[in-house]
């Protein structure tokens, strides 16, 4: 089973992520890269936080 980032399209081959050059016909497995993941997790967050002050100001309302 080849695991590919969802995002950037790149595959783990022996433990290293590196852009696509596998035959399509492989079975994939979609995950993120760390890089992806990183980013994802980040911007979750800003969201999360985003979500949470709002919540604050319609409490103090
Ligand atoms: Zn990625």
């Amino acid at each position: 089973m080849t695991v590919q980032c969802c995002v950037c399209r790149k595959v783990r081959v022996a433990g290293e992520w590196t852009q696509n050059s596998m035959d399509a016909s492989l079975q994939l497995s979609h995950s993120y890269c760390p890089v992806c993941l990183g980013e994802t997790q980040a911007q979750f967050e800003a969201e999360r936080m985003l979500m949470n002050s709002n919540m604050a100001i319609h409490a103090v309302t």
